[in-house]
């Protein structure tokens, strides 16, 4: 069984109308990254089911905003996603993004999509521009809980104007996770630190103290978009990923990791089967049970 952990759908992003500098090789300003084409990608490349997170131009102000573009230029979100969703049932777990909590139909809106068959939910604290210890955010994370959902959180795009990265794993270690043990949370992109780097002990400590957390591996290092996004493009099987995975999986062991590829975001660089082969063929510090965990099993006990 293989899951991917981290998936997105595109009806168009910096379309040619708009944007008539991009390149061609750039395959969505020109036509649809849909679920139709995901679902032949995962079936060429042999993954079975797919975490897929709803957003629209609405949720990433930050990451649209933060490469000069506007909201006009991403054409995306919950409807599109979700025609997907019930299109493939037994290929898409669905994962809705928290609208701002500060909203007073924020908890109402996510009731209605866990009604609807969410398996859980993805909060991007910088993108609401929230404290994880908030008690508005808090009272989200209870009413995952009270429907028995998941939790996921994507810490990229934090920058001077949120609250900054550090803060956010320091707040998910110390009390959201304690708090919310009974709940499953998975954070995305490793953290989003280079698990390289010496900053990373936070989140190795972090994944070894709380057997309630998950990570998702897609492009680790990730911070922010302008700050670069899959440091390898198109070099198979993606060398500096696999150097950052192998520290991860030495640091955190073998029950946490589980793979994400974040399609379609670098489909302008690799194919979503070098994505999976990279790991099948080439993480060879993985032994073949610890493969089967962090392609599938370790997603499948996150979804417990
Ligand atoms: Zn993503």
């Amino acid at each position: 069984m293989i899951i991917d952990t981290e998936v997105h759908v595109i009806y168009r992003m910096f379309p040619r109308e708009l944007d008539p500098e991009r390149s061609l090789v750039e395959p969505w300003t020109w036509h649809e990254l849909s679920g139709d084409l995901l679902v032949a990608e995962m079936d060429r490349a042999g993954v079975d089911k797919a975490f897929l997170i709803s957003y629209g131009a609405e949720d990433l102000p930050l990451m649209i905003e933060g490469v000069g573009r506007s909201s006009e230029e991403f054409i995306s979100g919950k409807k599109y996603h979700k025609a997907f969703f019930r299109k493939y049932p037994e290929r898409f777990y669905w994962f809705a993004t928290v609208p701002n909590p500060r909203r007073a139909d924020c908890l109402e809106t996510l009731q209605k999509d866990f009604e609807e068959g969410a398996t859980g939910i993805k909060i991007f604290p910088a993108q609401i521009n929230m404290n994880l210890n908030e008690p508005k955010l808090l009272e989200v994370v209870n009413l995952a809980r009270k429907n028995d959902k998941r939790v996921m959180l994507g810490l990229e795009e934090a920058t001077e104007k949120t609250p900054p990265l550090m803060s956010l794993l320091q707040q998910l270690d110390s009390e959201v996770l304690s708090q919310f043990s009974d709940v499953h949370f998975q954070v995305n992109h490793g953290g989003c630190i280079d698990p390289l780097s010496s900053e990373a002990d936070a989140v190795f400590r972090m994944a070894r103290r709380h057997d309630n957390l998950f990570l998702s591996t897609a492009f680790l290092g990730y911070v922010t978009m302008e700050r670069g996004y899959a440091e390898d493009r198109h070099e198979y099987p993606f060398p500096t990923q696999l150097k950052r995975l192998k520290r991860l999986y030495e640091m955190v062991g073998p029950d946490k990791l589980m793979f994400g590829t974040d399609w379609p975001w670098v489909e302008d660089c690799r194919k979503y089967i070098q994505d999976v082969d990279s790991v099948r063929k080439h993480a060879d510090f993985m032994s073949a049970k610890d493969q089967e965990k962090f392609l599938g099993l370790n997603a499948m006990r996150y979804l417990g």
